[in-house]
Order: structure tokens, then sequence, then C-alpha cells
């Protein structure tokens, strides 16, 4: 592709090589599928302990959404679900590595997860700290570097900030 090529955000999909097996996982988790967490968490290489499941239920039972791990840290005493911070940390990151979430570093010291793990881009919210997504047709992507040598490019994650006006 030449370097000057405009390419839209949807087509962004298509170059990047998403395994199957993801994407079975991500079928199996929306809920109108009828989701098994137990098979989900089996198929994504994670025995499912019981904390697992508690997160898992929480993070994938509703619709995509983006969590940080405070976040799902407060839900889950909310729920009577008795797991420290760090555990959480440490469960965002397996389900991470699982390919079952997808990081968003908005800064350094911050990140929130994503139950949706389809190319997509974010605006992040300055005076709410908290991101949402931005429609695919909306954001064109130009310019793309070709890799370095021996390397290619996963994926393009924009995040664009935003903050309210009055
Ligand atoms: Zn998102």
């Amino acid at each position: 592709m030449p370097r000057t090529a405009i390419v839209p955000a949807k087509n962004l999909n298509k170059q990047a090589k998403i395994k199957p097996m993801t994407a079975q996982i991500r079928a199996e988790a929306h809920p109108s599928r009828g989701p098994c967490l137990m098979a989900v968490l089996r198929m994504a290489g994670l025995r499912p302990t019981r904390q697992r499941l508690a997160l898992a239920e929480l993070l994938f039972s509703g619709p995509h959404r983006h969590v940080n791990a405070e976040q799902l840290h407060s839900e889950a005493e909310t729920a009577g679900v008795s797991v420290s911070l760090a555990t959480i940390y440490n469960s965002l990151h397996q389900f991470r590595q699982a390919g079952l979430l997808r990081e968003i570093s908005v800064d350094a010291s911050r990140s929130y997860f994503d139950t949706d793990t389809t190319d997509h881009h974010h605006f992040f919210v300055e005076d709410e700290q908290r991101i949402e997504d931005i429609p695919t047709d909306s954001i064109r992507i130009a310019g793309i570097p070709d890799a370095p040598e021996g390397m290619a490019v996963t994926h393009v994650d924009v995040i664009v900030r935003v903050k309210k006006v009055s």
C-alpha cells in the first residue's frame, strides 16, 4: 500500500488478521447467542475459577462495554464478589492475552478494557474519565507507515480526546 493511501477505518478489519478462534469466542460470548462463560474461558485457555467466572459474568453478560480495573473492582464488590484489585488487574490482563478483551491505553498510567475486540476507535471524555466508541464510518486514517523490517501492522488505535464546552 502506498504511504499516502487513505484507508477507511472499516477496511482495517480486512487487513488485520483476526484469529478464527477469537472470533468464535466472541460469538459465544455475545448475549444473543446464549453465553456459556465456562466454555468461553476454557476455549480461551483459562481455567474457569470461581473468581474468573464472576468477573467474566460482569464483563460479558451484557452489551459491549469499556471498563477500567477500578470500575470492575467496585462492580464486583457491589455484586458480592470478594476479589482484590490486584486480582482484577491480573484477570483483566489474562482475558486480554486470551483475546477476550482489548486494552486501550489512554495514558501511561491508565488503561481501559473493551469487550469489543474488533478494530475500532475511541473518544476519551476527559472531564468524565471515560471512553466511548467512535462510529466506524466517521473516521478515516491516512498514511499508515510501512511496518519496520520483519514486522506487520496488527491494528491502529486512535483516541480522540474531548471535553465538554459550555
Ligand atoms: Zn470500544
